[in-house]
């Protein structure tokens, strides 16, 4: 069966959401999880050299941004938005790149990442060649930083998901 608009919009949770067989992103979580929202849930990649980097993955297994309807294609740069808001306060990074490939994996997923001027790809995407060998020290701090970012990331998914339902 195809997914279409119908299966797509309903509320479902991840263990029970339309699946692909094979499709890494129906099969498992595909990172640390931060928060399962009814359409969405939101995962922090655990890339080596680029430790703030969250992914919101659509629940239900649909390949194209256009194939949400208006109103989830909302919910999910909502949530986009607010994980780029806490990464900005509490990072500073030169740039949050956001990104929806999906040529490895065509499940809906968007990439929010905190770029800064020192990473060893700055300014080329994060799947570019290296630009320059990676700084430890600057990565640790970063890393140190990552429960309470977890933490504020969480917690602006919940008010945003607290508005929406009022
Ligand atoms: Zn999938």
């Amino acid at each position: 069966m195809s997914p279409g608009p119908m299966a797509a919009a309903l509320s479902v949770c991840w263990s029970d959401a339309m699946k692909l067989a094979g499709c890494p992103l129906c099969e498992s979580v595909g990172g640390v999880l931060i928060l399962e929202a009814p359409q969405y849930r939101v995962i922090r990649a655990e890339e080596p050299d680029f430790p703030a980097f969250y992914r919101v993955v659509w629940t239900a297994h649909v390949a194209e941004w256009s194939d949400l309807q208006p109103k989830e294609r909302v919910n999910c740069m909502e949530a986009v938005a607010a994980i780029e808001r806490v990464l900005r306060e509490q990072l500073a990074p030169t740039k949050i790149n956001l990104a929806a490939l999906g040529n490895m994996v065509p499940h809906l997923h968007w990439h929010v990442v905190a770029r800064f001027d020192w990473d060893t790809h700055f300014p080329a995407p994060v799947w570019a060649a290296p630009a320059r060998t990676a700084d430890p020290a600057r990565l640790a701090n970063i890393r140190h930083a990552l429960p309470g970012l977890d933490a504020q990331v969480r917690k602006a998914l919940q008010v945003l998901a607290s508005s929406r339902s009022m």
